[in-house]
């Protein structure tokens, strides 16, 4: 049986309706900023692999480091033991978070990562002894997968199976520059008939809404207004953190700083699994008792796991290291000179940009479940480029060891869409 065959026969994949046709492509190798299929045939990974890979791929200073961890310490409990790898990255993450961050907890992906942020928000209330059992969240967020996570996500558009059981939230909408008195209001209203616990965000740029990016000063009012009611403040920097945004975190921008703060994806680099929920000193308090139900009960069995652990201090050495700040200011100049460069095509609506997080817009009719999306998809593929179109939204989200004429060879394939009669067929 071929891969793909065996696939068809035992595999059930994410986020997929397995009777309509797709295409599903066996990959099977990945180096710096390339994938390569079965054929030998390369693509430029302009999305990081769901922006985890973005030190690129089988990064060989990570491998090093993991491969000396794994001849010496595998997997242990991490209830009633410790050790090093989680010790150093714990202190290696205090010194990159934004000020407040104080305690790290760790988890296994971003969906776990924001599901115990959500816990430390309720839980939080509910030691202090106050009535506070509503989570507040953006319209159109995107948090993860587990119920928690679905709950407070906006776009569950395919949840209908599970709404019953939906934790309580409350939703506003995103700033938009014009609206932000509106939202500060409709808080103060949310709070005063259901007190409110947390507010879970992703600050600056939601993801899965399509990369759609929105103002620092906005935001930073609606965290003040928070943090002034003791809404427990829960930044999902899954999809921001490392080095996205043009800073180590996207919160860093914001004057008010985030309690509560969910990391995962570019944790690991690619390499594994893991996710991080850190909380300020305040927070990790409330749980402080001599009171045994007033810890937090909650616990993966691979939780820290030595050889994740071992990924991300190496990550962050690399995320921290001269050469790659350099590279990261070279791939932000050279979006905004391509951004400018296409912002006047007549198939481009609008051009967006926070620090390596490049995004347009289409001009072009999308009828919601037509297959322009595939054919623009299918389109870059054959010009060995791997892109995911979020709707009419093309982003790059590229490793950031990405060299000029890898990029060059995305900001082409992109050009070479919007000048070619594809997008004039019909859906
Ligand atoms: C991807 C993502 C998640 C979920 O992470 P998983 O590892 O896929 O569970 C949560 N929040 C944001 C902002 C994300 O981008």
């Amino acid at each position: 049986m071929s891969i793909l065959e065996k696939d068809k026969k035992y595999i059930w994949h994410p986020l997929t309706q397995h009777k309509k046709k797709q295409e599903i492509l066996p990959i099977k190798k990945a180096k710096g900023v390339f994938l390569y299929d079965e054929n030998d045939k390369s693509y430029v990974d302009g999305i990081s692999s769901w922006y985890t890979a973005v030190y690129g791929h089988c990064n060989d200073f990570i491998i090093e480091a993991v491969k000396t961890q794994m001849e010496t310490l595998d997997q242990v409990v991490f209830t009633g033991f410790t050790h090093e790898p989680a010790t150093k990255l714990a202190e290696a993450l205090m010194e990159i978070l934004p000020e407040g961050q104080q305690k790290v907890f760790f988890n296994d992906n971003g969906s776990t990562s924001t599901e115990i942020g959500i816990k430390m928000a309720l839980q939080y209330h509910y030691n202090l002894g106050k009535d506070r059992k509503t989570m507040l969240a953006f319209e159109e967020g995107f948090h993860g997968d587990t119920f928690g996570a679905m709950s407070v996500s906006g776009l569950s558009v395919y949840n209908g199976a599970f709404e019953d059981h939906f934790i309580k939230v409350k939703r506003i909408p995103v700033p938009n520059g014009k609206n932000t008195d509106e939202i500060l209001q409709k808080i103060k209203d949310i709070h005063k008939e259901t007190p409110l616990a947390g507010f879970i965000y992703e600050p600056l740029v939601q993801g899965a809404a399509a990369m759609k990016m929105y103002d620092k000063k906005d935001l930073d009012q609606i965290l003040r207004l928070c943090k002034s009611l003791d809404i427990v403040l829960v930044a999902d920097e899954v999809m921001t953190g490392f080095g996205k945004t043009g800073s180590y975190f996207a919160s860093n921008f914001m004057e008010t700083k985030p309690d509560v703060m969910c990391l995962s994806k570019a944790l690991t680099a690619g390499l594994l699994p893991m996710g991080a929920t850190t909380c300020s000193q305040k927070i990790y308090d409330a749980f402080y008792d001599d009171e045994i139900a007033k810890g937090l009960f909650h616990g993966h069995t691979y939780t820290a796991n030595p050889l994740a652990c071992t990924t991300a201090l190496a990550a962050i050495k690399l995320l921290i290291s001269k050469s790659i700040q350099e590279n990261i200011e070279k791939i932000i100049k050279s979006h905004q000179a391509f951004g400018l460069h296409i912002k006047t095509h007549a198939k481009v609506k609008s051009v967006r940009q926070q620090g390596v997080i490049f995004a347009f817009e289409l001009d072009v009719e999308f009828s919601r479940y037509g297959n322009m999306r595939d054919k623009i998809y299918q389109f870059f593929m054959s010009e060995g480029v791997y892109l995911r179109p979020l709707g009419n939204t093309i982003y790059i989200l590229a490793p950031y060891i990405i060299e000029e004429k890898e990029l060059l060879k995305i900001y082409n394939s992109i050009e070479k869409l919007l000048n070619s009669d594809l997008l004039n067929s019909s859906d």
